[in-house]
């Protein structure tokens, strides 16, 4: 029963992925770390393509399916000591810890890889879906602006210059 209550708090009912209030709380500590011992960590968020597109072709429960098997093949894919979560509607956030973002770009190639290429099966229906992504990490900022705010809106910022140059796409710098 606390266990139930528990992960209605932490987790995102369609999903049951972490949700953005659980990866902040997580986020704190790392923060506060990365201050004081230079640990390095990492953020992405990532946004599927079109995804309105998705739900006014196939139906709003089409797109439910995606988010789901999205989240699933998500799971398998990142490590099990890397954080994931939904950050809200077809939005989702990964942390990774102890490496910088040009391995975290290498590490999410091979998922976006995997997700493009993947057929999500739904009733009679047949679909794909591209992800774009956005990642920021630690060294983006000095110690003395280092927040979660300041690492998610870096990421943000990067993941729509992905959106606007591009789909199926990675930002880890806008040169
Ligand atoms: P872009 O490629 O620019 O990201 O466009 P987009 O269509 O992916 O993004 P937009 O922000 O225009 O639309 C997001 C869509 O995601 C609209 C909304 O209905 C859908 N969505 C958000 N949450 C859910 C959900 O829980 N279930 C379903 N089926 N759809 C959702
Ligand atoms: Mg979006
Ligand atoms: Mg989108």
């Amino acid at each position: 029963m606390e266990r139930q209550i528990k992960n209605l708090t932490i987790r995102d009912p369609l999903t049951n992925a972490y949700n953005r209030r659980y990866i902040f709380d997580q986020l704190v500590p790392k923060i506060e770390m990365s201050k004081r011992e230079e640990l390095v960590f990492s953020v992405s968020i990532l946004d599927i393509d079109w995804f309105k597109k998705v739900n006014d072709t196939y139906g709003h429960l089409a797109g439910d399916y995606v988010l789901k098997e999205l989240t699933r093949i998500m799971k398998e894919n990142i490590r099990s000591y890397d954080l994931f979560g939904r950050y809200g509607g077809e939005e989702f956030i990964i942390v990774t810890t102890g490496r910088e973002k040009h391995d975290v770009n290498t590490y999410l190639k091979r998922i976006l890889k995997i997700v493009s290429e993947t057929v999500f099966s739904f009733q009679d229906n047949y679909i794909q879906i591209t992800i774009n992504c956005g990642i920021a990490d630690t060294k983006d900022l000095g110690k003395k602006d280092l927040s979660i705010e300041n690492l998610i809106s870096i990421a943000d910022k990067r993941l729509y210059h992905a959106k606007a140059t591009g789909r199926n796409k990675i930002v880890c710098e806008i040169k």
